[in-house]
């Protein structure tokens, strides 16, 4: 795989107290940037804005109303992009953000420009840092319909740019055979050829508390990703140079494809 889509959760950016993991955001960069390094061409796609602006904002809860949500999540993707330019200016690799909306690929006048500004980009060995534009579009901040589609937005985004490996870092080592939540005896699966109507039945289940969406929508990603001939790796972002084992084809967390 020369080229590269990396999709991070707010899981691995932002703990669970609220407080930004800047040991991960780090790592990613290192790890990114060695990526470069070698030849690589990286896409990343990146959830935590909310996460980051609840912080920046010295808040514990995010707002109840959608406009409210979208300003903490602009607030919080400045601050975010900041503290990866910094991050990565540290081994000298420079970035540039895109803010995007899924039907942008729908459109073929949006379409070609997106594309050709991604080839630009990766021409001039920057590293695109890709979010849903949250002002535009509010399915990632509804939690109720369409959770985590950023997952989505980085299948669409490898897909149309011809990656063919798509590393999905997540707060879980896999896909169990079952929501390990909910199930202490769930098991990791290695590898699933196909994603069909059996696996979405494995993925959450009534009466856990987050994540169920969550990993339909990674589901949904890696379904893409299969039509599209391609590959998904879902992984544990807890450390983000696991992203090293991967590449060098080490059995890592859930393979689909
Ligand atoms: P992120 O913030 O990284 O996008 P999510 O919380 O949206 O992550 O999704 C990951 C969660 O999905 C896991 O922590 C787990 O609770 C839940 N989950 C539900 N079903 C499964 C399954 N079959 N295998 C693994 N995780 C599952």
């Amino acid at each position: 795989a020369k080229r590269v889509v990396i999709k991070v959760g707010t899981s691995t950016l932002v703990y669970p107290d609220g407080s930004i993991n800047l040991r991960a955001i780090d790592q990613l960069a290192f790890v990114i940037s060695a990526m470069r390094h070698r030849g690589r061409e990286v896409v990343l796609v990146s959830s935590g804005a909310i996460g980051v602006g609840l912080n920046y904002m010295g808040l514990k809860q995010r707002p109840k109303a959608i406009p409210e949500q979208q300003a903490i999540a602009a607030i919080g993707q400045t601050e975010l992009i900041s503290i990866y330019k910094e991050r990565f200016a540290i081994y000298e690799q420079k970035i540039g953000q895109l803010l995007l909306t899924r039907d942008i690929f729908v459109y073929p006048k949006s379409h070609h420009n997106v594309l050709n500004t991604f080839e630009a980009l990766l021409k001039q060995n920057v590293v695109p840092i890709v979010n849903e534009n949250d002002t535009v579009a509010v399915d990632e901040l509804d939690h109720e319909t369409k959770f985590g589609d950023n997952d989505q937005l980085s299948a669409i985004v490898a897909t149309n740019i011809g990656a063919d490996l798509l590393i999905m870092l997540s707060d879980i080592d896999g896909f169990y055979d079952g929501n390990p939540n909910a199930d202490a005896q769930a098991q990791l699966l290695a590898h699933i050829e196909k994603v069909d109507q059996h696996t979405y039945e494995l993925a959450g289940g009534s009466g856990s508390r987050f994540g169920t969406g969550g990993m339909v929508t990674k589901l949904k990603a890696a379904e893409r990703m299969i039509d599209a001939h391609g590959q998904m790796i879902l992984a544990n972002g807890a450390d983000p140079s696991v992203i090293f084992q991967i590449l060098a084809g080490e059995p890592v967390g859930t393979l689909f494809g």
